[in-house]
């Protein structure tokens, strides 16, 4: 097996132009999973060498652990806190990096759904060595290979993140939800049923949307009554056949 550790973005990008399946290394977590897909590949790119990380206020370097994520603390972002702490186990989660969470494919439901929620970027190195920030809830379109190298945590405000797993009549048994009330009172919504990547619930045939109506709702309680219910700005350019039905809690 071959481990490249680039110490520059030119290395790194020529490194992945000149390996098209080149496996990314974040904290190795997933790719030691034999339950996960990939594995190990026959090229793999560490990203330790590049200072990924550090995090600077709501900039947090790929690297960045969830363990460090939450010891740094993170105001105005409780659904993300609570998404981390549902994240696998204390052990792994002094490994398991931000970058790797988000990038992976299914990507994580927990951590993915809170940021989206939080309307959060990500600054992608692309294959042809562009480098350019993306909505979170965006990365899932672009074209492979893409290395996630800085995450921006997104708009702080009052914000909670559920998770229900279990079984769930006509309904997949993991869903994830996480809403944050915006300045203007309404609610940004981010919602994930693997193995589909976070979306917004903007799908009316979903079988979960009944399920994820009484989470939202959940949340909206305890956020507060009267709170009008939307989707994130994304969600409003995309159409939203679930809306209606959001709107009635
Ligand atoms: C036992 C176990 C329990 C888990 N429980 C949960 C859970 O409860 N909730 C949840 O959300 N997730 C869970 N996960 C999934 C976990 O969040 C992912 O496996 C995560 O990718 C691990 O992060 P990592 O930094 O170790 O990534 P790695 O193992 O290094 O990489 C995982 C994938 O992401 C790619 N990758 C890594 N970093 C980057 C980057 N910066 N840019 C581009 N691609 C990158 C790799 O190429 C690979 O495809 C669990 C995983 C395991 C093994």
């Amino acid at each position: 097996m071959n481990l490249l550790t680039p110490t520059s973005l030119e290395e790194l990008s020529a490194a992945i132009t000149a390996h098209d399946n080149a496996v990314v290394v974040g904290g190795a977590v997933g790719l030691m999973s034999a339950a996960m897909a990939p594995t190990w590949g026959s090229v793999n790119i560490s990203l330790a060498g590049l200072g990924l990380d550090r995090r600077d206020g709501r900039q947090v370097g790929a690297m960045v652990t969830l363990e460090a994520l939450e010891r740094g603390g993170l105001p105005g972002r409780r659904a993300v806190l609570d998404a981390i702490k549902q994240t696998a186990t204390p052990a792994l989660r002094r490994r398991i990096t931000i970058g790797g969470v988000l990038a992976s494919v299914p990507p994580g439901p927990d951590l993915s759904v809170a940021l989206g929620a939080h309307d959060a970027y990500v600054r992608v190195l692309g294959a042809g060595g562009q480098i350019a920030w993306h909505p979170l809830l965006r990365l899932g379109e672009l074209a492979h290979p893409r290395v996630v190298l800085e995450v921006d945590l997104g708009v702080p405000g009052p914000s909670r993140f559920r998770r229900f797993s279990g079984h769930h009549r006509g309904g997949p048994s993991l869903v994830s939800v996480a809403a944050r009330v915006r300045a203007d009172g309404t609610l940004a919504v981010c919602v994930c049923s693997p193995p589909a990547p976070p979306r917004l619930p903007d799908d009316e045939h979903d079988s979960a949307d009944r399920l994820v109506r009484s989470l939202v709702a959940d949340i909206g309680r305890e956020l507060g009554a009267g709170i009008r219910r939307e989707l994130t700005d994304i969600g409003r350019e995309r159409g939203a056949g679930i809306r209606r039905g959001l709107a009635d809690g």
